[in-house]
């Protein structure tokens, strides 16, 4: 089965396509990927990033789906408005099962990820055209303006997503003092469903890469025919492992170790 992975290269491989293809064989699943931007970085952070052209990207992704069936795709950074709405363009006219949007706005180490006019794009055209968003608290409260915080604000972050078109959002608190993650489901009749994810801290300085992994192992789990709710614990537990049996290989902030299996 194919996952496609589309965001951007880190030539450290602790986030970007690079890491989503490890999590993907983790999965045992075949991963491909499409190149957004080469970003110059290793585990002491990103120092610039260069967008592929927004053609190469169409073009690739036509390439892949013309071939293969993606049984789920993963999106990741996407660096630049136009980009952004190539990609957004790609899923209007090929519409894709199970994809699984990573709103990447900023690195953990201060970069921007996406530009103005992307953020732009994500909230008026890819939130919809998604299955499910996975902010993380920052990216969420850029894109509500909800200054995420406690289960309560998170909800309501979540409802503000949902009311400007997306399906569905797993809100992950991995930045609060509780690591509990938040998973809004739009239900037919308009109601949303709550479930909470309560996590412990994994004491590790070895974190890059965790939220790439996080939406990954996600699109793997819904790949693999998961429900949304037991994707979401899948995906958590996958991440919780492989923080617990990461190790450093540079002078920054480590990865996770992405071949982490049950
Ligand atoms: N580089 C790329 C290509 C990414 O996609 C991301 C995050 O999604 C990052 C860097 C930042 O990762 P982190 O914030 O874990 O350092």
């Amino acid at each position: 089965m194919v996952v496609l992975a589309i965001g951007g290269f880190d030539p450290s491989s602790g986030a970007g396509v690079t890491a989503d293809l490890k999590t993907i064989a983790a999965h045992h699943l075949y991963g491909v990927a499409c190149v957004t931007a080469l970003t110059v970085q290793s585990t002491q952070g990103v120092r610039r990033f260069e967008t592929v052209g927004p053609r190469l990207v169409r073009e690739t992704l036509e390439a892949l789906v013309e071939d293969t069936k993606p049984a789920a795709v993963k999106i990741g950074m996407l660096g630049t408005g136009s980009v952004a709405a190539e990609v957004a363009e790609f899923l209007r006219t090929s519409p894709q099962e199970n994809v699984v949007l990573d709103p990447v706005l900023e690195s953990s180490s201060g970069a921007t990820l996406l530009d103005d006019s992307g953020v732009q794009v994500l909230r008026t055209d890819l939130l919809g055209l998604a299955d499910i968003v996975t902010p993380n608290v920052p990216e969420a409260s850029k894109l509500t303006g909800v200054d995420a915080r406690d289960l309560e604000s998170m909800k309501a972050a979540c409802r503000s997503l949902i009311d400007s078109g997306a399906r569905n959002v797993v809100l992950k608190g991995g930045h609060l003092p509780e690591p509990t993650d938040l998973l809004a489901e739009r239900q037919d009749n308009g109601e949303i469903a709550f479930r909470v994810y309560p996590g412990k801290r994994v004491e590790t300085g070895n974190t890059h890469g965790t939220g790439c992994a996080f939406s990954t192992a996600l699109a793997c789990n819904l790949a693999l025919g998961k429900s949304l709710g037991d994707a979401v614990l899948a995906a958590k537990n996958y991440v919780a492992g492989a923080l617990r049996t990461s190790y450093a290989i540079g002078k920054g902030v480590g990865p996770i170790n992405h071949f982490f299996s049950d």
